[in-house]
């Protein structure tokens, strides 16, 4: 073995047998050739004997797990190095268990599972195995899969999330009240829906250029974030409109909401650069009632009430009741 396990694959002991090719002339050469192959292979491999001592470690397989503290024969020694946590390894080893039963119930049959565990360079890894038994050896294949993982939670982000100001986007707003509108028919849990447009923005747009008009989406959208609670869902709906759903949360409390948030933006200019710009906001709101079939009665209704608020001169919240 190497000194220093990160200098060379080290962990290989004797296959003792189990990757032999048989006779053929001295037998040596195929041999080597399917140590290479497997040695080349882009997925790590592991063989166990039947007590779960290992045969043999491909390089792929040690590049995830030859620990710098310690080389490990046995797979239950392993453990303790990728699941360092405890409690989080105790869940995970119970969870082996199953699939090792399962295994063992259907022999020949083809098992796999998941782990988030700590690999070799001391970070986390999405690490996917398989393994069977093929007569008394373990052959466990495992996959790195952290990169798909993380283009995955990715996608679900860019999915849900408005780039230009980190809220959500419609599509989760949808979601999130749609919710919302199925609790309060279920158990009459209240909710309010507040819809509100940034006043004049395309004059900001003409006079200072689209980037500075990007730049105040940005700051209203934070000056609303800072101005509502933690469960409240603020989301861009568009352009320079934007929705906020308070969850349990009635009429009179949704109008000091509202109130609260036109203060939040309107109090002080927005600072950009050396610019100071002044920003008005309209807010329309309103409760579901007994007489809207959907959530999109609701916002219809909310939509009417920011109408009339521009209506009216803006800078004002109109609150439109139900009925
Ligand atoms: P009102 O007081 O009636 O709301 O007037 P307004 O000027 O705010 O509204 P209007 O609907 O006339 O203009 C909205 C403008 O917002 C038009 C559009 O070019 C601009 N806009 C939409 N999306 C974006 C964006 O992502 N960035 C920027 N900078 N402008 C946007
Ligand atoms: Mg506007
Ligand atoms: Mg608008």
């Amino acid at each position: 073995m190497a000194d220093d396990p990160h200098e060379a694959p080290a962990r290989r002991p004797l296959p003792r047998g189990a990757l032999d090719t048989g006779p053929d002339g001295d037998g040596t050469r195929p041999r080597r050739a399917l140590m290479d192959i497997l040695h080349a292979l882009p997925v790590g491999v592991e063989i166990y004997d039947g007590d779960f001592n290992a045969v043999f470690f491909n390089k792929a397989a040690d590049d995830l797990f030859l620990y710098k503290e310690q080389v490990v024969f046995h797979h239950d020694d392993w453990w303790e190095l990728g699941f360092p946590d405890p409690k989080v390894r105790a869940v995970v080893i119970a969870e082996w268990e199953q699939v090792l039963a399962q295994a063992r119930k259907v022999p020949g049959s083809v098992q796999s599972g998941e782990w988030d565990v700590r690999c070799r360079d001391g970070q986390q890894h999405n690490v996917r195995f398989r393994f069977c038994f093929l007569g008394d050896i373990y052959v466990f294949v495992l996959f790195d899969i952290t990169e798909q993982r993380r283009l995955e939670a990715e996608l679900r982000r860019l999915a849900n999330v408005d780039p230009l100001t980190e809220t959500f986007n419609r599509r989760r707003f949808v979601t999130e009240a749609d919710a919302a509108f199925a609790a309060w028919r279920r158990n009459r849990r209240d909710f309010a829906l507040l819809m509100l447009d940034i006043d004049h923005f395309k004059a900001v747009n003409d006079q200072h250029g689209h980037g500075i008009g990007d730049d105040v989406i940005r700051l209203v959208a934070s000056r609303c974030q800072r101005a509502i609670r933690e469960g409240d869902v603020l989301a861009r709906m568009g352009g320079e409109e934007f929705a906020v759903l308070l969850p349990d949360t009635g009429e009179a409390d949704a109008r000091r909401v509202a109130a609260r948030l036109t203060e939040s933006i309107s109090a002080t200019p927005l600072a950009i650069d050396s610019l100071r710009l002044p920003v008005g906001v309209s807010i329309g709101g309103t409760t579901a009632g007994d007489a809207d079939e959907d959530l999109d009665a609701v916002l219809r209704r909310a939509d009417r009430a920011l109408y009339a608020a521009k209506n009216a001169g803006r800078g004002r919240v109109m609150f439109y009741a139900v009925g």
